[in-house]
């Protein structure tokens, strides 16, 4: 038999078609001619070139996310710090100043005390619950505010109109990582927002198997500004994270009502169990922004709870360790229900005073709620508080 050459690759033909996006793992694509190629970078011709510049998987996801956050240009990146990193060193340039939220995610933090710094780019924080805290921190040279709409763990919410007016009316960008609230509670370019973005890790994709990341700005010149700095800094997805994170999409809604309605009930069960000081969630009529909830988040609480025990380290370990079945790992979004303690993870690079200012002490847990069985997710908590009661 006559040896065969491996290319071209044969897809065989079918008049029928599949009914999931197929896995395309292809680093690079071939043209026929010079001048096809010319057509397809002229923009003549649609087609993709390098796996690095674009692929359809990363595509595919991407308008879906973007159908899903009201807007059409996004794009699907390698990871959530991808997405945040994409925004802030692709956009900014020596000399220009950075607002951020006091409570964003502690890479974003990082990003803005470290890096940014050292690039000529200096940052401030502030609490962005309090417009006039976020205005006080405006200067001339301020090219953007990056804020959370629920912050982290506290469960804090953000003036999101309230600065969303403040960058309009000064030339600000105004930048919003969406990844706790997502698009099924709040909007954030329906509010103002210029630029949204999302660790698609957590509850889009949902599973805990796949780490991404979406951007998208409504100025076609910043998005392509971005896009092209991911490609050039190789922020590219892996193909079989996208189509993991498809997968995850389709149930997204599902999985975002049935955890926020369980996250509900734990919040006002844990609010009456002795051993527990504390409960944060935001709809809770004792929650200090329950009346933003009720209209920035259309009375959605979301899927996170934050709880403060009676103690310190020894209840918050007896906790952790009675309350079997919930991870504890540092994570949200996943179908499975899990457990973060700040002071051991998030914040234990804080002194003791800095976290107890954000009201983060020995026995505060942040809790990402999954999909479990209400009833007996709860009754994995009561034997948690059991355990820490009977330190
Ligand atoms: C996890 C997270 C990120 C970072 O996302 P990765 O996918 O882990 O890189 C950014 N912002 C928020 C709010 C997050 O929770």
């Amino acid at each position: 038999m006559k040896p065969t050459l491996q290319r071209p690759v044969i897809v065989p033909e079918s008049l029928s078609t599949p009914v999931v996006t197929p896995i395309m793992p292809s680093v690079v694509y071939a043209s026929r001619t010079p001048d096809e190629l010319d057509s397809q970078y002229e923009g003549r011709a649609k087609g993709y070139t390098y796996a690095r510049e674009g692929h359809p998987n990363a595509s595919v996801l991407a308008a879906q996310i973007d159908a899903l956050e009201g807007v059409s240009s996004g794009i699907v990146l390698g990871s959530g710090m991808a997405a945040v990193s994409a925004v802030l060193l692709g956009l900014t340039k020596a000399g220009d100043h950075v607002v951020g939220g006091d409570q964003l995610y502690g890479r974003s933090l990082r990003m803005l005390a470290e890096d940014l710094p050292r690039l000529g780019i200096a940052t401030s924080l502030a609490d962005v619950t309090d417009v006039a805290a976020v205005e006080a921190a405006l200067r001339p040279e301020t090219r953007m505010v990056l804020i959370e709409v629920v912050s982290n763990p506290t469960l804090r919410l953000a003036d999101l109109d309230g600065i969303a007016a403040l960058c309009k009316a000064r030339g600000v960008l105004l930048v919003v990582d969406n990844t706790f609230t997502t698009p099924l509670a709040v909007k954030p370019f329906d509010h103002g927002a210029d630029i949204v973005l999302h660790s698609v890790t957590k509850l889009m994709a949902g599973h805990s198997d796949a780490t991404l990341g979406w951007v998208a700005a409504r100025d076609p010149d910043l998005m392509q500004r971005m896009a092209v700095f991911a490609v050039t800094t190789g922020m590219t997805a892996s193909p079989f994270d996208c189509w993991l994170a498809e997968r995850g999409l389709a149930t997204f809604a599902l999985r975002f009502q049935r955890a926020q309605d369980t996250a509900r009930r734990l919040a006002d069960h844990l609010a009456d169990q002795a051993g527990v000081a504390r409960v944060l969630y935001p709809t809770r009529p004792d929650h200090p922004d329950r009346t933003r909830a009720q209209g920035l988040l259309q009375g959605q609480g979301g899927n996170m709870v934050s709880f403060v025990l009676d103690g310190g380290r020894a209840q918050a370990n007896a906790f952790a360790e009675a309350a079997k079945g919930i991870a504890f790992a540092p994570t949200l979004g996943d179908v499975g229900t899990t457990l973060s303690h700040p002071a051991s993870s998030s914040h234990r690079a804080l002194t003791v005073e800095g976290r107890a200012a954000l009201g983060i002490t020995e026995g505060f847990f942040r809790v990402s709620v999954g999909l479990e069985d209400p009833e007996a997710l709860i009754a994995c908590f009561d034997d948690g508080l059991g355990a820490a009661r009977g330190v």
